[in-house]
């Protein structure tokens, strides 16, 4: 495979979320799961950051309250 083609790939699975590279090595070799893996990751992923999103709001909205 040629390096853009394994860049590309690399690309595909990275996830948006947290960056990290999922179903596929750095070389971009692929398991027959890869694709599954990648999007259940991207999915809890999503879900985690969209939490940690809230929880950092109310601690936001906690810490304004507490101002003077
Ligand atoms: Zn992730």
């Amino acid at each position: 495979m040629r390096r853009r083609e394994i860049l590309k790939r690399l690309e595909k699975f990275t996830c948006p979320h947290c960056g990290a590279l999922v179903g596929c090595d750095e070389l971009g070799k692929l398991g027959m799961y890869s694709f599954k893996i990648y999007s259940r990751h991207v999915e809890r992923c999503q879900d985690i950051v969209e939490a940690m999103r809230a929880a950092d709001a109310e601690e936001a909205e906690r810490l304004r309250n507490d101002l003077p």
